[in-house]
């Protein structure tokens, strides 16, 4: 493929890069190291600004407020993005993963409600998929919708949802005919998270942070209307949900990737272990390189991905492959940066000896979840091996 931005490609990073030097907020780097919790409102006010010109969701649509932006411009608002250390916006999984899916199994009504207030961040979603019995084996989960009248009463247990504890919404995957095979009585239903019967409880992660929740429903009462998509296709729509999951990270993690290694082969380069700098150690060298070529390919590879939706308009298994290559780059990365740091690398933010106030012990431990999130990286392996190997199932 021709990796040469076109004339519009150009003309799109162009008119960003000079909304981006007349809008980046300044002080993002006195809330970087805080808590989300903390840093959330900072967070859901960025999100407001960029929505407010058009900048939130580019791939969407211009009718539902996006700019209709090909695959390529898409990657370029990333790569933008990462670039000039952009703060996230708030409400990642309403923009990345279940706005697409209201875009394309909702009503009319249902979009009208719903998309402007997840581009601006008004309210934040969740995604209600996994249940203590139910992860990798997702169409096994046993949440209960009953039609009463109008009205499902939901009873049952997610757990391991993000933002749940900030969460206004939820795109929650139930039982809705126990009778059919497992994969036929699912629905996913739209769900207001002040719902009575809605109870969200902290997990505590060993980052230290409650970043996700257990969530239980106890007779709570969601209207007919709430219904996305068709009762008992409700498979359909999570995996729906799932393939934008998969397919949304590759392009901002590129550059995020690139600048944690500039950064590694700096510590490298003053981090005294063995009485001399980490660089000169020919071991940390090779694996320094070994990581940078990786990088690289990860860029390829995601360039090879758009390159094939662009041709053929629907993703392939790469979604599978990038998942498996970027979860276990990042944790090879955070291995290295614990070689290089020796016993200051488990120095947390809160140490004054902390080197980088503490972002390789944040960092090591945090990516750790990257192969399970999203589905772990057997899972990522089985897709591959049936679907591209043609190997037989594996359950
Ligand atoms: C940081 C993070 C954020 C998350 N956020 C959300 C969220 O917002 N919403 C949500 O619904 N969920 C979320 N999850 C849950 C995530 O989707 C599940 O943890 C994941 O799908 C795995 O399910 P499980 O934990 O039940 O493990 P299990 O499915 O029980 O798997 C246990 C082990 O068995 C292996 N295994 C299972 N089946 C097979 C098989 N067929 N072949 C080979 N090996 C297999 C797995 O790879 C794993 O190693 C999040 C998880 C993490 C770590």
């Amino acid at each position: 493929m021709d990796l040469n931005l076109t004339p519009q490609e150009t003309a799109f990073r162009d008119e960003l890069r000079a909304w981006l030097a007349a809008n980046l907020p300044k002080d993002w780097d006195a809330w970087r190291e805080k808590p989300l919790e903390e840093s959330f409102p900072y967070l859901r006010a960025w999100q407001k600004k960029l929505s407010a010109d058009g900048w939130a969701a580019v791939s969407w649509p211009k009718e539902y407020g996006g700019r209709s932006a090909t695959l390529m411009e898409s990657a370029i608002f990333w790569e933008e993005m990462a670039r000039v250390e952009a703060p996230p916006m708030a409400n990642s999984l309403g923009l990345g993963l279940i706005g697409p899916t209201i875009i394309a199994f909702g009503t009319e009504e249902q979009k009208r409600r719903f998309i402007p207030k997840i581009l601006s961040a008004e309210e934040i979603w969740c995604q209600g998929f996994s249940e203590p019995n139910a992860g990798s084996d997702l169409a096994s989960l046993q949440t209960e919708a009953r039609l009463d009248g109008h009205h499902y009463i939901v009873n049952g247990q997610k757990v391991w949802t993000s933002y749940g504890w900030v969460g206004s919404w939820c795109e929650l995957v139930v039982r809705t005919d126990p009778a059919a095979p497992k994969h036929k009585g699912l629905t996913v239903l739209l769900v207001d998270m002040k719902s009575p019967g809605v109870e969200v409880r902290p997990l505590r992660q060993m980052t230290g942070e409650s970043e996700f929740n257990e969530i239980f429903f106890r007779d709570v009462r969601v209207s007919v209307a709430n219904v996305l998509g068709k009762v008992n296709d409700g498979w359909n729509v999570a995996v729906s949900t799932l393939m934008y999951e998969r397919g949304s990270y590759g392009a901002r993690l590129h550059l995020i990737f690139k600048r944690n290694i500039t950064r590694l082969i700096e510590l490298s380069r003053k981090f005294v272990g063995n009485g001399k700098p980490a660089s000169e150690d020919p071991v940390i060298r090779q694996k320094l390189a070994q990581c940078y070529a990786e990088i690289e390919i990860m860029r390829l590879n995601q360039m090879r991905a758009f390159s094939r939706i662009t041709a053929t308009g629907v993703p392939g298994p790469e979604g599978s492959i990038q998942k498996i290559f970027w979860s276990e780059l990042n944790q090879r990365l955070q291995q290295l940066a614990q070689e290089i740091l020796g016993p200051y690398g488990q120095l947390t933010a809160g140490d004054a000896r902390a080197v980088d106030k503490g972002i390789w012990s944040y960092g090591y431990l945090r990516t750790r979840g990257n192969t399970i999130e999203a589905g772990t990286s057997e899972v990522q392996r089985n897709i591959i091996g049936h679907f591209v190997l043609g190997l037989p199932r594996s359950y």
